[in-house]
């Protein structure tokens, strides 16, 4: 259906292919976008392009930085020898919000679904057990309390329990099939608080 210039057109296809935007809001985004000065535009067409190709992998807890150590693995006075394992950096910031976790963190990128085919070796666990082979005490699991997370905290487990290696699980209480980055700082910190080993 072409309603509009072929330049409209291609914007708005390309605007409706992000997540969570629908064709009405794709329609809606291309033309404020028109409407912005160009000065406007220019910036956050910068923005995002630097973004992309600046960020990188932390080279030791997979987050993503534009640097090569995060500012978090590369502050000396956090516990490195308390990992806490999430899936996402979402996941990571909304328990650096609530500024009670004084360890560091690895970021798999994913948790294991076999429904959508997402395998073990599809998420950073390579990363995560190269990382124990050091001075390690703990490792906390903060996968989401989904079923993917679910299975992902208890293949993770069953990988670092031989290592002799504690391991242990965020309280439950975290609602179902929340994203932690929805999660208020109350529960998330009452959730660290209450971790039980596995
Ligand atoms: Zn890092």
């Amino acid at each position: 259906m072409n309603l509009y210039s072929g330049h409209i057109n291609k914007l708005i296809e390309e605007l409706a292919s992000l997540p969570g935007i629908g064709n009405k809001s794709a329609q809606n985004l291309a033309f404020h976008l028109i409407n912005m000065p160009q000065d406007k535009v220019n910036r956050l067409a910068n923005v995002m392009m630097e973004t992309r190709a600046k960020v990188c992998y932390c080279k030791e807890c997979c987050t993503l930085t534009d640097k090569e150590i995060c500012p978090v693995c590369a502050n000396e006075r956090r516990n490195h020898k308390i990992i806490m394992v999430v899936e996402d950096p979402r996941d990571m910031a909304a328990y650096e919000k609530t500024g009670k976790f004084e360890g560091v963190y690895h970021v798999l990128h994913g948790a294991i679904s076999p429904m959508l085919g997402i395998g073990p070796q599809e998420i950073r666990l390579k990363e995560l057990l190269e990382r124990l082979k050091g001075d390690v005490e703990e490792v906390i699991i903060a996968t989401n309390s989904n079923l993917e997370g679910e299975s992902t905290a208890m293949y993770v487990s069953k990988l670092i329990k031989p290592t002799g290696i504690k391991v242990t699980r965020i309280a439950t209480g975290v609602p179902v099939g929340g994203d932690l980055e929805y999660i208020d700082e109350v529960t998330l910190t009452r959730a660290l608080d209450g971790r039980v080993e596995l």
